[in-house]
C-alpha cells in the first residue's frame, strides 16, 4: 500500500527525520492560506499522487508569489497527472502539498528496501540524487552504495558513517544522517514498510539535511495490523479493478496487453503469461482465481477481464487438481452465459476429468475453443486476438 508524500512526511517527523514544514491543500484558497501561514518568499506546490516523476511531469511547481500559488493550484487540482510511473491514464490530483522552497546545495538519494538477494533490509545511498535512481544504477553503478543490515545486529553506527562518506557529508552532518537512518530503520520495522525512499535528501546552503521528497510503501499483508496506516489509504489513487478483485479474493494485476488471462495458481498464471508472450501476444492482466474456484468467482473474474476495453480474447487455463475439470467447465459455461462474453474464449483444462470437461465446452455453439494443451491454447488465443484487432 502507498501513501501520499504529505502523509509520509508527517510520519518522518514523528520518527525524527527532518522534512520541510508543509500544509496539505484541497483548493486554491486553502493553498493560499497555507502559503501565507508558512511565510517566506517562495513556495512549492506539489501534486499529491501515488507516483514519482512528478517534477518532470509538471506536478511540482516552484512559485514566488501568492498569486502564482493560487494559479498553480488551480492548474493542478481536479486534473490528472501523467508521469512515467502512472501509465497513460495518469492519477487524479485531489490534494496538494504546499511547502516553502529551500535553497538546495546538493540533492542526495537515500532509501531503505528489502534486498531479496541477500534477504536483508538494505540502505541504498547515492550522491547522485534528485534524478531517476534506476538511470543512475544503469549508467554509473559505482555511484551507488548498498549497505545490508544483519537482522540480529541491527543498524550499526559504522554503517551510517559509510553511507555518510559515500554522500560526501562531514562533521555534524554525519550525526544528522545517522539520526535519519535510525529513524527510517525504526519506522520500517514498526510500521511494516516494504520501502522508504527519500529522493532527494537535500543538503541546504546552510549544510542541513532535509527530506524534500518522501515515499513509503507498506507491506499489504501486514497493513491490517496497523489501523493508523490503513486510515491513510486513498482508494482513488489505486486501480479500481484491483480493488474490486480484492473483494472477491482474486489476485488481479492490470497490464497493458490484449489477451485476458484467467488461471488458477500464481505460478501457473506466470507460466501462462510467459507462454502468451513467447507466442507473440501480450497479456492484459495477471489473474489468479485461487484454489477454491467456484462459479461466482469465475463470473467476477470474467467481469473484471472484460471491463478492460483492450481485451480482444481470453485465455482460461485451469488445472483441475482438487476440483474436477467437468465441474470447472460447467462453471465456465454458466459464467459466460451470465456475463455475456462477446470476445472469443480459449480454455485449456487439464487434470481430473479433463476429457469430460472438454466435451462439455465443445458442445455449446458459443465462441469457445477447448484446447488440448497449453502451447496450442496460447497459439490459438494469440491468433484470435490478432484477428480481432
Ligand atoms: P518527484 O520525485 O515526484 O519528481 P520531488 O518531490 O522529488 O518530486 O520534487 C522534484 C524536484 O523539485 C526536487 O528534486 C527538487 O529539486 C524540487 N523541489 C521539491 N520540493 C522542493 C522545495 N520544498 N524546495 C525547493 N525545491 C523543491
Ligand atoms: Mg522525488
Amino acid at each position: 500500500m502507498n501513501i501520499h508524500e504529505y502523509q509520509a512526511k508527517q510520519l518522518f517527523r514523528s520518527y525524527g527525520i527532518p522534512a520541510p514544514e508543509g500544509r496539505p491543500a484541497a483548493s486554491a484558497q486553502e493553498a493560499d492560506r497555507a502559503a501565507r501561514g508558512l511565510g517566506g518568499a517562495g513556495w512549492v506546490v506539489k501534486a499529491q499522487v501515488h507516483a514519482g516523476g512528478r517534477g518532470k511531469a509538471g506536478g511540482v511547481k516552484l512559485v514566488k508569489t501568492l498569486e502564482d500559488v493560487a494559479a498553480a493550484s488551480r492548474d493542478l487540482l481536479g486534473g490528472r497527472l501523467v508521469t512515467h510511473q502512472t501509465g497513460n491514464a495518469g492519477l487524479p490530483v485531489r490534494n496538494l502539498l504546499i511547502e516553502r522552497t529551500y535553497p538546495i546545495k546538493r540533492e542526495l538519494y537515500l532509501s531503505l528496501i528489502v534486498d531479496r538477494g541477500s534477504e536483508r533490509m538494505t540502505f541504498i545511498a547515492s550522491a547522485a540524487g534528485g534524478m531517476d535512481i534506476e538511470a543512475v544504477a544503469h549508467e554509473s553503478p559505482e555511484q551507488i552504495l548498498s549497505v545490508a543490515i544483519h537482522p540480529a545486529a541491527g543498524l550499526q553506527a559504522n554503517q551510517c558513517r559509510r553511507c555518510a562518506y559515500a554522500l560526501g557529508l562531514k562533521g555534524e552532518q554525519i550525526k544528522a544522517l545517522t539520526g535519519i537512518m535510525q529513524g527510517m530503520y525504526r519506522l520500517f520495522l514498526e510500521k511494516d514498510a516494504s520501502q522508504i525512499e527519500i529522493n532527494p535528501l537535500i543538503e541546504t546552503e546552510a549544510g542541513e539535511l532535509l527530506a524534500l521528497d518522501a515515499k513509503i510503501n507498506f507491506d499489504d499483508n501486514a497493513v491490517a495490523a496497523h489501523p493508523d496506516i490503513l486510515a491513510l489509504r486513498d482508494h482513488e489513487q489505486e486501480d479500481a479493478k484491483e480493488n474490486k478483485a480484492q473483494q472477491y479474493g482474486l489476485n488481479y494485476i492490470t497490464l497493458d496487453g490484449t489477451i485476458g488471462c484467467m488461471v488458477n495458481g500464481a505460478g501457473l498464471a506466470m507460466a501462462t503469461m510467459d507462454l502468451v508472450k513467447l507466442k507473440g501476444g501480450s497479456p492484459a492482466n495477471f489473474l489468479d482465481v485461487g484454489g477454491g474456484t467456484n462459479v461466482e468467482k469465475v463470473c467476477e473474474a470474467f467481469k473484471l477481464i472484460l471491463s478492460d476495453g483492450n481485451v480482444k480474447a481470453v485465455l482460461v487455463n485451469i488445472f483441475g487438481g482438487i476440483v474436477q475439470c467437468d465441474i470447472i467447465a460447467s462453471g465456465i459455461l454458466a459464467a459466460i452465459k451470465q456475463v455475456h462474453v462477446a470476445v472469443p474464449v480459449v480454455v485449456r483444462l487439464e487434470g481430473t476429468n479433463a476429457e469430460q470437461g472438454r466435451a462439455l465446452l465443445n458442445s455449446t455453439g458459443l465462441n469457445l475453443y477447448a484446447a488440448d494443451d497449453l502451447t496450442h491454447a496460447a497459439e490459438q488465443v494469440v491468433a484470435l486476438a490478432e484477428a480481432a484487432a
